[in-house]
């Protein structure tokens, strides 16, 4: 199909065997197209295009208008889920961290906790997914350094016996509980209030010694934390408590 133009209005003619008048048909995708009978004298058509120039451009416009309001959108939204976090909240800690991200000619990023609360991302930090790596990497430990010690006393002040605690971060779990006695801890717990921290490590170690949710597990659960219930079932919005960069994929 061929490009004709009548005046700046580009259109392409198509011909139509069943078509008894011109039609004129626009699309975002398309443009204009002139739908001629056959028989149609072709020369009469720019004057038509021309008769009805206001309404073609009014459409025109409008399509060029959306384009460019969706490729907006999208930049928008592609930078917004690409953002680098710069403050980490940690209520289970009780901490505020702020970041500061230092691009150094290196090609590895690290990180570093240089004074309280403050944490630099170093190296290479054009490269977003390896700056989230390393953040993850350091709430890992934060957790291994912070939420194991505690797992550690409360497990000694209420008689209960576990083999080791190992961090994780599933999607959709905050821990878990093997039946050899290993304990998983996931580092999204940073992100919870203090006392819903509380009850997982309570929940958990009480796995230790009956590993199914039977009324005898509820019991002692309930008997070292009353709340702990409760708090379990406001827990299952707790996952909007994970910022969105932490769950992003590489490359996404
Ligand atoms: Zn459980």
């Amino acid at each position: 199909m061929k490009w004709h133009e009548g005046g700046s209005i580009q259109y392409r003619i198509r011909t139509s065997l069943r078509a008894r008048n011109l039609r004129l048909t626009i699309s975002p995708r398309e443009g204009l197209t002139v739908v001629a009978p056959r028989n149609f004298d072709p020369r009469r058509i720019p004057a038509i295009v021309e008769r009805k120039r206001t309404w073609i451009e009014a459409h025109l416009r409008r399509f060029a208008e959306a384009a460019i309001g969706a490729e907006a959108a999208g930049k928008a939204g592609h930078r917004e889920a690409d953002a680098l976090p710069d403050t980490l909240e940690l209520p289970a800690l009780g901490e505020s961290w702020q970041i500061r991200y230092q691009p150094t000619n290196t090609r590895v990023v690290g990180v570093l906790a240089e004074e309280p609360e403050r944490l630099t991302v170093y190296g290479a930090v054009s490269d977003h997914d390896a700056c989230r790596e390393v953040l993850k990497q350091w709430l890992r430990r934060r957790t291994r350094e912070e939420l194991v010690p505690w797992l550690d006393r409360l497990a000694a002040k209420n008689g209960f016996k576990f083999r080791e605690a190992l961090i994780r971060g599933p999607k959709t779990r905050w821990a878990s509980c093997s039946a050899k006695g290993t304990i998983n801890l996931s580092f999204k717990l940073l992100f919870l209030e203090r006392h819903w921290v509380r009850c997982v490590l309570l929940h958990e170690l009480c796995h230790t010694v009956c590993m199914n949710h039977s009324p005898r597990f509820w019991t002692l659960l309930g008997g070292l934390e009353p709340e702990c219930r409760e708090i379990q079932k406001r827990m299952r919005d707790g996952w909007k408590r994970v910022p969105a960069w932490v769950e992003k994929r590489e490359g996404e």
